[in-house]
């Protein structure tokens, strides 16, 4: 299946919702991600092959979705959100390229209620024409347009350090852990150097072992938090996209991994 990054030129901005001209949204946003030429691939090849397949798709400037209107993607994102998001992976980043010896944890500063809108809002821009499509994306694009709004309750926001080359991008999964007992819904956005994994209705048994963000946001924007980051007890590469041992996955459409092309 091919993967779609654009619609129609015109159209509902995938957060405001507003028919108008649509402009491409990187995800990551530019000045977090390394990747320049990629290949995009639906995330059933990418977990069962080696090297992507030929149905992969190139792109020149990494992932990419032409899914935002121009105030969501440079105003809203651009120029409010993304600057925490870059600066916060920045820091990361020179921990992991430069540390001789990395210590067990670490603690970085940010501006977390920034840091997390940006997040969602390229969460929300995966995929076209899926504004406010399903009750996670809806409620998270009331948490994104009004920074009022608390992070919806039900929904848990883990993160953790991802060392890896590759992009896995998932909007509304299912997900179970042990064989078929609970199900929770869950969405993902992996590039170097975090992962972040959104848990709708997380069923109390599983205890997720890793940090969450949201537990440290707050209503006044501008608070800044000290987030926790591990550099021990990751999990593997492919969790949670790929089923291991007792789990089982239910992937959408839409759900695509993305690696460097190589020469
Ligand atoms: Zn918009």
């Amino acid at each position: 299946m091919r993967i779609i990054t654009r619609g129609a030129r015109i159209g509902p901005c995938n957060i405001c919702g507003i028919t108008q001209a649509l402009t491409e949204d990187h995800i990551p946003p530019k000045g977090v991600s390394r990747l320049s030429q990629v290949v995009m691939l639906n995330l059933t090849d990418l977990l069962g092959v080696e090297r992507p397949k030929k149905s992969g798709r190139i792109s020149q400037n990494g992932v990419k979705f032409r899914t935002l209107c121009a105030k969501c993607n440079n105003e809203r994102l651009g120029i409010h959100y993304d600057p925490t998001l870059i600066s916060f992976t920045r820091e990361i980043r020179s921990y992991l390229e430069s540390a001789l010896h990395l210590p067990p944890t670490m603690y970085v500063p940010s501006k977390v209620n920034r840091l997390v809108r940006s997040v969602v809002g390229h969460l929300l821009a995966h995929g076209v024409g899926e504004h406010r499509a399903g009750t996670m994306m809806d409620e998270l694009t009331n948490y994104f347009l009004d920074e009022s709004t608390a992070f919806p309750a039900g929904l848990k926001l883990y993160y953790w350090i991802y060392p890896y080359n590759d992009q896995v991008l998932v909007k509304g999964a299912g997900l179970s852990l042990h064989y078929w007992n609970a199900f929770a819904v869950f969405s993902l956005l992996k590039f170097y150097p975090l992962s972040f994994f959104f848990v709708l209705d997380e069923p109390p048994e599983w205890c997720i072992p890793y940090d969450r963000l949201d537990p440290l946001l707050s209503s006044a924007i501008e608070d800044e938090a000290m987030v926790r980051i591990n550099f021990h007890g990751l999990p593997v590469q492919r969790w949670p996209e790929a089923p291991v041992d007792t789990g089982t996955v239910f992937h959408c459409p839409g759900a695509m991994g993305a690696v460097p092309r190589m020469p």
